[in-house]
This record gives structure tokens, sequence and C-alpha cells, in this order.
């Protein structure tokens, strides 16, 4: 990774030590390289204008990932739009100055009041996952006197991902209106009085290193919408979702001229806007999460744990899916007091899922070492809780000049801040 790296013994993102940034700040703490994303982004704007063959294409990127205003605003200048999931990323998505007409709404579960706020907002599209949203979307564009955009999300059944858990294109997941269904389902919701069917969606997970995967859903793809051409029905966008892969540990990221060259191989004859979705691809390299070793446990069959002070609370990711999340010392250290041994690094969690990496052959951590957690700027903060009573990480954003704060330290107070107890208890 090009943004942390050591230089003179010292972990540093853009140049900064990370152990000072630790100990002023405190821990745990989010430390984000603003220079990384935009390289991530770079990259790939690079790939699709030199690879889509000038064909018209929209980067929205899904806010899931790494929800931040900061990021938001960043990418917005860059001319990027947004994946939203829910009223309230659409909500951040405005505060942070992005174009609704660069904003698609997917999700399976969007109620009344979420769909009246894309249409109040007049947003690009909303991906329908089914043919009782459908119906809804179209009651409401009614009411509101209007015509809801709306695209198909489209079931592959291919299925993509690092794990069970983050692949979403099989016929059985919960996602999309199934592949076999899928004209009639244009059909139907061709007829529905309040929308405007303009497009179609797919995605079919996410960490997908291979091509594969995306080769095969988007063939299908093509054929698929070469058939809703046969029945008379034409599209304006075609979003081919995100899940592009990148390096944790050892894995070669998904190859983006490749895939740009898929995506040309298969839908490139269908003339209409293309949008792509990526979450992870901009923000997962980018950020770490620093910590403090707070103890170093010995069972007695010799097992040995480096504690931190930073769990599945702050980086849900590997309780969640059983990932493993590189952890680095902030300063390299002198093998006398750091011998090379076979330890697990862990959370101060109450469940036995939140380790952070496993079997680790490496110069052992001390108590009152700071380590940063790599690659977890994506799905971090954003899926991070309070569980047990722990005020969420502080974030800080860093370029070559800046170290700077972007959220505080929050406090047990704010936590319970909004409780009451009943008087009658
Ligand atoms: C989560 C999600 C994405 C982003 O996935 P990444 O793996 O972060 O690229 C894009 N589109 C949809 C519909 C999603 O649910």
């Amino acid at each position: 990774m090009s943004h942390f790296f050591y230089q003179d013994g010292f972990l540093t993102a853009d140049g900064h030590k990370l152990e000072d940034i630790a100990r002023e700040h405190g821990t745990p703490t989010y430390v984000y390289s603003a220079p990384r994303i935009l390289e991530n982004l770079q990259r790939m704007q690079k790939a699709f204008d030199q690879g889509l063959n000038g064909k018209k294409h929209l980067i929205c990127y899904a806010v899931k990932s790494n929800s931040h205003l900061a990021i938001l605003k960043m990418l917005a200048k860059r001319g990027c739009g947004a994946d939203v999931v829910s009223a309230g990323e659409l909500n951040r998505c405005i505060k942070a100055g992005i174009d609704p007409q660069k904003i698609v709404f997917s999700g399976v579960g969007k109620t009344e009041k979420e769909i009246r706020f894309c249409l109040e907002n007049n947003i690009l599209q909303i991906n329908a996952e089914s043919l009782p949203e459908l119906e809804r979307i179209s009651e409401i564009a009614i009411d509101m006197g209007l015509k809801a955009p709306v695209g198909l999300r489209i079931n592959p059944d291919v299925a993509g991902g690092e794990h069970d858990k983050t692949s979403t294109g099989r016929k059985d997941d919960k996602f999309g209106i199934s592949y076999n269904h899928g004209i009639e389902s244009y059909q139907f919701a061709k007829n529905l009085k309040g929308l405007n069917v303009i497009g179609l969606s797919v995605h079919i997970g996410s960490q997908i290193v291979d091509i594969g995967p995306f080769a095969k859903a988007y063939a299908k793809i093509a054929d698929f919408i070469d058939n809703l051409n046969d029945a008379g029905i034409t599209l304006q966008n075609i979003d081919l979702g995100g899940g592009m892969g990148i390096t944790y540990t050892t894995e070669t990221p998904l190859n983006l001229d490749e895939y740009a060259d898929i995506v040309n191989k298969t839908i490139g004859r269908f003339d209409g806007q293309l949008i792509f979705e990526p979450g992870r691809y901009f923000t997962a390299d980018a950020g770490v999460l620093l910590a403090r070793v707070e103890y170093l446990k010995v069972t007695p069959s010799g097992r040995k744990f480096v504690i931190l002070d930073t769990g599945m609370g702050e980086l849900m990711r590997p309780a969640l899916y059983g990932v493993q999340h590189p952890v680095r010392p902030c300063r390299e250290q002198p093998a006398e007091t750091h011998p090379v041994e076979i330890f697990d690094v862990v959370g101060p969690i109450c469940e036995s899922s939140d380790i952070f990496d496993r079997n680790i052959s490496g110069q052992i951590m001390q108590p009152g070492d700071f380590v940063a957690i790599m690659v977890s700027g994506a799905y971090g903060m954003s899926m991070a809780s309070q569980y047990n009573t722990r005020p969420l990480p502080l974030e800080i954003m860093v370029d070559q000049d800046n170290i700077t704060v972007i959220s505080p330290r929050r406090s047990v107070d704010d936590i319970i801040a909004n409780e009451s107890i009943p008087g009658w208890i």
C-alpha cells in the first residue's frame, strides 16, 4: 500500500507517524488517507475512460462502505454520484452536495417514507428489488403526481464475493428479481402508471477479485437486455453494481482494465449510461484503525493473545465474516523485547469471534505498543456499534500537509444522553 508504509522505523500515513497520531489523539482512532482515496478513484476513472470505448458512464460511490461527509464531499467534487441504501445515506449525500441526478437508491426493504424522500429529492433512479416494491413505488408516485424513475434489480444467479455472507447474486439470495422472471417483471412494471421504467441493476457481491463472476453475470445481463429490446423495452441506465475486490492480505486485486474490457464485450452493445457502484475499492485500503496493546496473555497450553483496546465494536468485519485484518506495529521494535512468536491479535469484547488476526508468526507486540489494523477504511466506522457501551472511535483524515479530526471522540455521556428511565419501574 503506497500511502501507509514504514519510514525510519515508523509506520506512516502520507508521511505522518501513526504513533504520534495515536499518542496525541488516543485510541481507538480511524485514520484515512485522502490522497489514497483519490488515487483509487483516479485509477478507476482512467480504466473506465480508456476501456469503455467512450461509453457514457457514472461512478456512484456505495456510501455504506464509509459514509463520512468528508469522503462524500471529496468524491462529489470529482464528479462522483452515490449509491445509497437508506434515507439517512441519501440525507448525507444531499448535505455533501452530491447532485441528486447522480444518486441511485438500492436495498430490499425500502419504506414508504424512504421512497417518498427519494421522489421529493428527484434522484436519478430507484433500484427496485421485488414486484410488491414496484407497486408501492408506483402508488406513492401517483399520490405525489409524478412518475418514479425506476430500475429493476435483476438477480443473475451467479455467485460472487469473498464470503457466503457477501454474495448477493445467487438465486436464493434475498436480493433482486429472479432472472427467469425478469422479462415479465419489466412488463409488470411498465403497466404501473406511476413508474418510468428506465433502468436495470445488478450487484452480485462484494470483494470479488476474479473477473470470472463479473464476466458470467454481465454476459447473462447482456442477453437479458437483448430480450428486453425484443419485447420492446429499452433502458437509459444499466447499473452494474460494485464489488470490485482489493488487497487485504495476499489477494491480487481486481484488474480494472480487464473489468472494463469485460463490460465492453458484454454490455458494450447497449447504448445508454453505465453506472458503477464501487464502495470498498475507494476506501478500504485508505484507512487504518489505530489501537493500543493492553495485555499479552499466555494460556497454560502456551497460546498467546495480544489484547487490544479495540474490537468488533469498532471493526466488525472479522466477527461478521470470519475474515482477518493484518495488524502492524506503529514502530519497528527490537528483537530483544519483541521476539518472533506465534500469536493471535484479539479485541476486548465478550465474544469469541472478536479476533483480528490469527496465528501470526512475527514479532510479538507488548503492552503499551501502538498498532494499526490495516485496510479498515471500508465497512469499519460505517458498521461500528456502541456494543458494551464503548463510545465510537475518533476519525482523522490526513494528506501530506494536514492531520484533521473529522469526527470527535464521543463519550459515554453521549451514549446514554437520550436514555430515560420510566417513573413506573
Ligand atoms: C454494498 C453494495 C455495493 C458496494 O459494494 P463494494 O463491495 O463495497 O464495492 C454496491 N452496490 C450495492 C447494491 C451494494 O449493496
